[in-house]
């Protein structure tokens, strides 16, 4: 039994729901969570550690969200735990520098550092902006981007996600897709204006808009691999296309790594680069969940010009209270700390092992599904083939998914509540507990079958 400052208890989920309702907008701080697109009543976690989380009722569950994306080391991994413990002791915050701020900076651009087989070095960013959220990194990139570039135009691709705010919501992913409405009220018209949606991995629609508007066109923004509305990787070249597109108009791009950094992308070994054929070059790149290592931070990284652009030394102004906030900075230290190149074969065993024995069990009941995906990151879509785009990412048989979905969590298995989402696996997912989710497969495909 959980209990609150207010006396009231909650026993069960249910019975949080129910209060939950009451003083907040559909009982939640962030959409998704609210189990609308699934149906049934949200879980409410008092706990994590490793590849488990437990909820008031004391049930546990091998968790598939991982908070979707930090966990990469699994819950309440000991080292980060540590590193808050530590900083927590020293005060909250100070709204003021400090050394773990500049420790965190570092860390992040010696892994964005890549060294060539000829020895030349290459540095991914020069310089790192901390923010709070995912949604303030690339808000802000947007408007660095429009500061460098005198121009107002921003091409985002359909179906990508970059946070919530209003030049970045048209025909956007994660909870836009799963709600499944084109954007959201209380954006005028003149900001939507400002934002072009395209289709994703289409060359010819990126052509066109530049022919179209390209001296206009300030930044193109793309999630470095697209992971909101289920995982759709760029096809082999199409990063290094956008950054070539952009320069050749004078445009900026904006790679989002906000859920690919540090986890799927090259920060995370997944070697994108290689993929691309050759380097390419990001303008600005924003990261988020793992660089904080579970607390609110997040950032955006580019080159000394560009980012020098940023207030006090150039006119673009962003700020915040909470950034760079010593606690959040720690925890996001140690997480990157433990994330060498044994986390990263370790996630990339779970995920195959877990992506695997899900479509076996999904194959036996007849269910046509495909697994599509992006380093260790992926999603599983009830179509037949890997999709490319929005468009085709929507094609499935999507009605399939809360079945699925409950199927799992009544067999102790917590997936992400949307079938537009990414699922995150950590290095902290074992065999028991891989074994626990294939278990569960098998009932849940025979829940999707039907
Ligand atoms: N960019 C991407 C690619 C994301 O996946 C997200 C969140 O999921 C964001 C930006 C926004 O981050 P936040 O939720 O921290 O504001």
């Amino acid at each position: 039994m959980t209990r609150f400052v207010s006396g009231r208890t909650s026993a069960t989920n249910a019975e949080a729901f129910e209060r939950a309702l009451a003083v907040s907008p559909g009982g939640v701080n962030s959409p998704v969570r609210a189990f609308g697109s699934v149906g049934g009543t949200p879980r409410f976690l008092a706990s994590g550690r490793g590849p488990y989380v437990t909820d008031i009722e004391g049930t546990q569950y091998v968790d598939l969200v991982g908070q979707w994306g930090p966990a990469l080391l699994g819950h309440a991994h000991p080292d980060v735990i540590a590193a808050a413990h530590a900083a927590v002791d020293h005060g909250l915050g100070f709204g003021a520098v400090s050394t773990g701020e500049v420790d965190l900076a570092e860390l992040v651009l010696d892994r964005l550092t890549l060294t060539a087989p000829d020895g030349t070095e290459r540095r991914g960013i020069e310089k790192l902006r901390l923010t709070s959220t995912g949604t303030e990194a690339t808000m802000t990139a947007i408007r660095l981007a429009r500061g460098a570039t005198g121009r107002p135009l921003l091409v985002k691709f359909a179906g990508h996600y970059h946070g919530h705010s209003d030049s970045l919501l048209s025909e956007a992913g994660s909870g836009i897709a799963t709600l499944g409405i084109p954007g959201s009220a209380g954006i005028t018209p003149e900001t939507a204006a400002q934002t072009i949606v395209i289709p994703y991995n289409d060359e010819a629609a990126l052509a066109e808009v530049f022919a179209r508007h390209g001296d206009r066109i300030a930044a193109v923004i793309t999630e470095a691999a697209a992971a909101n509305m289920g995982v759709v990787p760029p096809k082999p070249g199409f990063n290094r296309l956008l950054a070539d597109t952009a320069h050749a108009h004078g445009a900026l791009l904006i790679s989002d790594e906000v859920m690919t950094g540090f986890r799927a992308t090259a920060a995370g070994w997944w070697g994108l680069e290689e993929r691309e054929g050759a380097p390419y070059d990001a303008d600005l790149t924003t990261f988020g969940k793992i660089i904080g290592g579970g607390l609110p931070l997040a950032g955006l990284g580019g080159r000394a010009e560009v980012l020098d652009l940023l207030a006090p030394l150039g006119p673009v102004y962003q700020a915040g209270t909470l950034s760079g906030n010593p606690v959040a900075v720690a925890t996001g230290a140690a997480m990157l700390a433990g994330a060498g190149p044994a986390v990263y074969e370790r996630l990339m065993i779970a995920a195959r092992k877990i992506a695997d024995g899900l479509s076996a069990a999904l194959a036996a009941e007849g269910v046509v599904h495909t697994v599509a995906w992006a380093g260790s990151q992926f999603s599983i879509f009830f179509r037949e083939t890997a999709p490319q785009n929005y468009a085709e990412a929507q094609d499935q048989e999507s009605w399939r998914y809360p079945a699925f979905f409950h199927g799992m969590l009544d067999h102790g298995v917590s997936l992400p509540p949307s079938v537009y989402e990414a699922w995150f696996v950590s290095a902290a997912h074992d065999d028991a507990a891989i074994a626990r989710v294939l278990d569960a497969a098998r009932p849940a495909a025979r829940a999707a079958a039907s």
